[in-house]
C-alpha cells in the first residue's frame, strides 16, 4: 500500500474539527486575546486549558499531511496511533507531569467520549550491570521508590514466568511497571481539540509562516495567506520552532530523526505483550530493541511498532528537516528489528514492514520549555521524547503562563525556563 492510503484515514480523524479557509476568513477580520500556534500534544491541551478558562483563543495549525513526499512542512512528532506513558523511567519532572497528565486524560475521555487511554504495562529488559544516560533501571527504581510508583524487579526466572512468549538471554534484568500506560496521540489530540472548541476556541487549519510583532497586537500571517491577530501567541511548534523563525531568538534544542519501524501482526491471534524497552548482547556489542503491542493503524491493519536504537545519532538541522520526513527514516531499521524480535520474541510471526520517519526534540535540561520568551510571546516546545505523555499537564502549565494565572504544581516554574542557542 502507498503511503498517501496509509495516512488517509488519519487525516480524516480530524478534518471534521478543523476549520477551513472560510471561517478562517471571519476569524482573519477579529483580534483574539491568544493565539495557539501548532495543534500537536501541547498546543491542543494548552488551547483547550485556555478555552476552559474562558479565554478569547484561536488555535492555528495544519492538519496531518496526506502525502509526506509532497508536503512542503511543517510535519509532527505526534502522527501515530501509540505511544507510552511511563511513570519512573527518565526523571522527576517527566514522570510528575506523567503521572498528572494521565489523571486528567481519563477527565478527558469522559468528557470527549474520544477514547485514547488506557493502562498498560511497560517492561524494561537489561544485561544485569548494563547502563546507559537513557537506559537506567537504578534511577528508574530511585524515582519510583520517591514518587511511589510501583516498579516490580524481575530476574531471569520471574521474567520467564511473567512473559513466557519472550527469550530474554541469561542474566538478564527487567524491570515491569504494571500501571504504565498506552496513548494514541492522534485521538488525543482530537479529544483535546473537540474539548477546546467546545468551550469556545475558534480552530484555523492553516500554518503560521511569519509572527509580526506590532503595538496593540502580533500579526501571524498563514501559509494560505491570512492574517490573524491576537494580543499574545503561544508557540508550540514542537522540533519545527527554530525553522519557522517566529521566535526573535533560536532556542537550545537538539533534533534527532527517529525512525519508527511498523511490522505487519496478524490479526488474529494477536501477541499480548507489554510496551517492552530491551538491550542483547551481540558481536558487535549491545542491540537495543523496542516494540508495542500490535495496535490498529488507519488502514484497518494491526501493527507492532518498534525501533532501534539506531537513528538516534540522526541529528537534523532547519535544512535537513523537511527532506527527512519526506523520506522513509533508516530503512535499515526494519530488518534490525525483525532480527531482534526473532530472538526475544520468537512466536511472533512478522508480516510487512515498513518505516516511516518521525523527530525527537531534546532539551539541555531534559524538561520541556514552558516559558514566556518576550511580553507576548510564549512557548510550550521540547518534548524530549516524552511530550505526549506529559501534554495535558504542560498544557495547563503554559495556559495558566499565558494568562498571567498562578504557575501552580510540585514543579516550580524555573524548571521549564527557555534556553538560547
Ligand atoms: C518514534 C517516536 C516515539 C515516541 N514515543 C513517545 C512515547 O512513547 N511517549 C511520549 O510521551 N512521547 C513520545 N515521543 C515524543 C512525542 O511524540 C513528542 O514529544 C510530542 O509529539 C511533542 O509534542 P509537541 O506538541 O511539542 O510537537 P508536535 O507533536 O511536533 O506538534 C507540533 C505541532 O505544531 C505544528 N506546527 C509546526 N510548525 C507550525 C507552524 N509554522 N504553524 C502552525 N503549526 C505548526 C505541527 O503541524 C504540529 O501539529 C515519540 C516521538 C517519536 C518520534
Amino acid at each position: 500500500m502507498r503511503r498517501r492510503t496509509f495516512l488517509a484515514g488519519a487525516s480524516g480523524l480530524t478534518g471534521g474539527i478543523l476549520l477551513g479557509r472560510a471561517r478562517g476568513a471571519r476569524a482573519e477580520a477579529q483580534r483574539h486575546r491568544i493565539a495557539v500556534v501548532g495543534r500537536g500534544p501541547m498546543g491542543s491541551a494548552a488551547a483547550r486549558y485556555l478555552a476552559e478558562a474562558g479565554e478569547d483563543v484561536i488555535v492555528v495549525g495544519p492538519e496531518e499531511p496526506a502525502d509526506f513526499a509532497r508536503h512542503p512542512g511543517p510535519f509532527a512528532s505526534h502522527y501515530d496511533e501509540g505511544r507510552q506513558a511511563e511513570f519512573a523511567a527518565h526523571n522527576e519532572g517527566i514522570s510528575r507531569l506523567s503521572r498528572a497528565s494521565a489523571n486528567a486524560f481519563r477527565g478527558l475521555q469522559a468528557k470527549t467520549g474520544v477514547e485514547f487511554y488506557r493502562d498498560h504495562p511497560n517492561l524494561w529488559v537489561m544485561p544485569r550491570g548494563f547502563r546507559t544516560d537513557y537506559l537506567d533501571l537504578d534511577r528508574c527504581e530511585a524515582l519510583a521508590k520517591q514518587l511511589d510508583e510501583t516498579l516490580v524487579p524481575l530476574d531471569d526466572a520471574g521474567l520467564a514466568q511473567r512473559f513466557p512468549e519472550f527469550r530474554f538471554p541469561a542474566d538478564s534484568r527487567g524491570l515491569l511497571e504494571p500501571r504504565g500506560g498506552l496513548i494514541n496521540p492522534r485521538r488525543m489530540v482530537q479529544a483535546q481539540l473537540a474539548a477546546a472548541r467546545k468551550a469556545g476556541a475558534t480552530l484555523v487549519a492553516d500554518d503560521v509562516v511569519a509572527l509580526n510583532r506590532r503595538p496593540g497586537a502580533i500579526e501571524l500571517a498563514t501559509r494560505g495567506g491570512e492574517t490573524l491577530r491576537a494580543e499574545r501567541v503561544l508557540v508550540a511548534t514542537g522540533g519545527f520552532t527554530n525553522a519557522s523563525r517566529m521566535l526573535e531568538r533560536r532556542l537550545a534544542l537538539s533534533l534527532h530523526g527517529v525512525t519508527v519501524v511498523l511490522v505487519e501482526a496478524p490479526s488474529e491471534p494477536r501477541p499480548e505483550i507489554p510496551s517492552v524497552t530491551f538491550v542483547v548482547g551481540g558481536k558487535a556489542g549491545p542491540r537495543t530493541g523496542f516494540a508495542m503491542p500490535p495496535l490498529r493503524y488507519p488502514d484497518g491493519r494491526y501493527y507492532l511498532k518498534g525501533a532501534t536504537a539506531s537513528s538516534v545519532d540522526s541529528l537534523l538541522d532547519d535544512g535537513g528537516l523537511v527532506p527527512w520526513y519526506r523520506g522513509a527514516g533508516a530503512r535499515e531499521d526494519g530488518p534490525q528489528l525483525v532480527a531482534l524480535l526473532r530472538e526475544v520474541l520468537p512466536s511472533f510471526v512478522p508480516g510487512e514492514v515498513r518505516t516511516l520517519p518521525c523527530m525527537v526534540a531534546y532539551t539541555p535540561s531534559g524538561l520541556p520549555y514552558v516559558d514566556r520568551v518576550d511580553e507576548r510571546v510564549g512557548i510550550a516546545v521540547g518534548g524530549n521524547a516524552c511530550g505526549v505523555m506529559t501534554s495535558d499537564e504542560l498544557g495547563r502549565l503554559a495556559a495558566a503562563m499565558m494568562r498571567d494565572a498562578p504557575w501552580t504544581g510540585p514543579l516550580g516554574a524555573e524548571l521549564f525556563s527557555a534556553r538560547f542557542a
